[in-house]
């Protein structure tokens, strides 16, 4: 239970829905109760009748009429009172839930970068579906069913108590062994449970890469092969659930044993008492009144076992939530001051290892850009380009040096105005299944559609936009249509722009457009960019050649730095480079 004391938080947000339905849960037994009082005075009528020398017979049919009228109506208020307990106790579970998965939600969305390299989608998906969902079986029918046991269990014994305790403490003897064998069975649910959900976190992993990478797995042919992968994982899954499974069914047959041996003793012992003529046994109606009492207790009891099943599957879910929940956020906000950031960004001796891989992406890096210039950087894949990019959005901290903005630590900048005031076309686009607008909106959910078609302008994506039959409304990903690489990273890029913030980097966003479309792109840019500290990373020249200060990494070092014509002239990889693009171009 230790795990799920997480949850007590939201049994304190809804404590005036949970009192109400712990007493409309008495309430409902307290009507439950007569039924049996009323069929064992029933019994005790006709054997008066049986008894006596006048043989009423109009008297005996009244009482009983007036018997079963009670029983009626009782039962019908104990039942509107059941209907009353389930809209109290199981719709606070659903709030439960519904606050539940957005908190998981939400923490999910702060934590950082390397959280996501660390865990697989599938199972972020598992966590905040399926796991949820066995926890609210906890808050729900667990706690409801305990609640009513409980009620149930003491009301009844007391009623039982009070009319036979000789015979009330027969009946109960099997109890011992029902709470052994509860406590048993339910251990041995809980570590087959967590066995369970984690295999299903693996299916879903499985199935959701599967998915994503469906145009790679058709082109290489191997969908037998993954088919094969995927039925052995089912295996795994189907084999943990049947474990499962076989626990779980232990559970009903032996509770309803141990009832059956209740009531065996009851007919036993209570058939001597009466027989005896002890006075606690006065009519056989009692007998019978105790056996119904056993019968009501079979269900609560029996239940028992499936509610700590519940209870301990919730343990083992809720584990995995609070494993998710515990982690920190790598990246954190120092401060809720806001900042105006100019974007005069400045690196001294910046060095980088990404922690999970141990590679060093950069090493002893020292630049700076003064506000509205722009800076290109060139090298080779891997010399760690976009991991100077991601270091000034601060999806990382550096591993040793600093990063200064507007000559203040990054650090102590505001986190989120620090990512406001950043537009960022990453190397590889993403655009969200939805239209083009809302895709290049996501930049500036204010701007009017006007500013949409200018962005896109700028971009030169518009004339290809406007070709499709829905124009901006064109549904993209898997539900409309797919983009050809150049076209997404244009689309990437009018969602930068449309941002219009004093930081602009591009990493490699124009690697998949024809030089033409580029030196059109450029252009367009150099306008926008005027005010802009702009960062552009490249593996073209042309991309660079304009730009106040260019920078070559090889292996995360600065091997060369200056502008175009300074590189020129030091002949080094920057000139070797040109030369080749400037062939290359002629031979087009
Ligand atoms: P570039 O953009 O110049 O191609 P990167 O900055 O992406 O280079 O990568 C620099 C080095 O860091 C490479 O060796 C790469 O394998 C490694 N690297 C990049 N991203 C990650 C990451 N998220 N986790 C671990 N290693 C990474
Ligand atoms: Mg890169």
């Amino acid at each position: 239970m230790k795990e799920l004391q997480y949850l007590n938080k939201y049994f304190i947000k809804y404590k005036y829905r949970f009192l109400l339905g712990l007493f409309i849960t008495i309430i409902a037994q307290i009507f439950s109760l007569f039924t049996p009082e009323l069929i064992g005075n029933s019994i005790k009528v006709i054997e008066d009748y049986v008894k006596s020398s006048t043989k009423d017979v109009d008297l005996l049919k009244v009482s009983l009429l007036k018997n079963i009228f009670y029983i009626l109506i009782t039962t019908i208020i104990a039942g509107f009172f059941t209907f009353l307990m389930r809209q109290t106790l199981i719709v606070m579970s659903r709030y439960v839930e519904f606050d539940l998965k957005n908190e998981i939600f939400n923490h999910y969305q702060n934590l950082s970068q390397s959280f996501y390299k660390r865990n697989r989608t599938g199972d972020l998906m598992n966590r905040i579906s399926e796991d949820v969902g066995k926890v609210r079986m906890y808050v729900g029918p667990a706690v409801m069913y305990s609640l009513n046991t409980l009620m149930r269990f003491t009301i009844v014994v007391i009623y039982m108590y009070n009319i036979s305790p000789k015979l009330t403490l027969y009946s109960l003897l099997p109890l011992p062994l029902l709470s052994y064998s509860i406590f048993k069975i339910s251990s041995e649910i809980h570590k087959r449970s967590g066995a369970f959900q984690q295999n299903l976190s693996n299916l879903f992993s499985f199935t959701q890469e599967i998915f994503s990478g469906i145009r790679v797995i058709k082109a290489y042919a191997i969908e037998t092969k993954k088919q094969k992968e995927f039925i052995d994982l089912t295996q795994q899954s189907k084999t943990k659930a049947m474990d499962l499974a076989k626990v779980n069914s232990l559970f009903g047959p032996l509770m309803i044993l141990l009832i059956g041996l209740s009531n065996l003793v009851v007919v036993f012992v209570g058939g001597s008492m009466y027989i005896n003529g002890d006075p606690e046994i006065a009519s056989i109606g009692v007998i019978a009144q105790f056996i119904l009492y056993i019968n009501m207790l079979t269900w609560p009891v029996a239940s028992l076992g499936w509610v700590s099943s519940l209870v301990q599957e919730a343990e083992a879910s809720q584990k995995r939530i609070n494993e998710f929940l515990k982690e920190e956020p790598e990246i954190k906000n120092t401060t809720t001051e806001h900042t105006k950031i100019d974007g005069t960004i400045a690196f001294e001796n910046v060095s980088f290892t990404y922690e999970d891989t141990n590679i060093q992406a950069l090493n002893n890096i020292s630049f700076s850009i003064e506000k509205g210039k722009t800076l290109a950087i060139l090298g080779k894949t891997g010399s760690g380009k976009s991991t100077i990019l991601t270091l000034i959005s601060r999806l990382y901290d550096t591993t040793s040096g600093h990063i200064l903005m507007d000559n203040k630590s990054i650090k102590e900048v505001n986190l989120y105005d620090l990512r406001n005031q950043i537009s960022v076309v990453p190397q590889d686009a993403f655009l969200f299944s939805d239209s083009i607008k809302n895709n290049i909106k996501f930049g500036n959910e204010n701007a009017t559609d006007e500013e949409v078609i200018e962005a896109a302008k700028k971009a030169v994506v518009h004339e290809n936009i406007i070709t499709f039959n829905e124009q901006y409304e064109t549904v993209l990903g898997e539900r409309g249509i797919t983009l050809s690489g150049g076209q997404k990273q244009r689309v990437s890029i009018a969602r930068a722009l449309i941002k219009n913030a004093p930081i602009l980097l591009l990493d490699d966003c124009l690697s998949a457009v024809d030089t033409e479309t580029e030196e059109t792109i450029l252009n367009n840019l150099l306008a926008y960019c005027k005010d802009k500290t702009t960062i552009i990373v490249s593996h073209r020249v042309s991309s660079a050649k304009n730009a106040d200060q260019i920078i070559i990494l090889e292996e995360g070092k600065i091997i060369e730095q200056g502008t175009h014509n300074q590189l020129l002239d030091n002949n080094g990889y920057y000139k070797q480079l040109y030369l080749k693009q400037l062939s290359e171009k002629e031979i087009d």
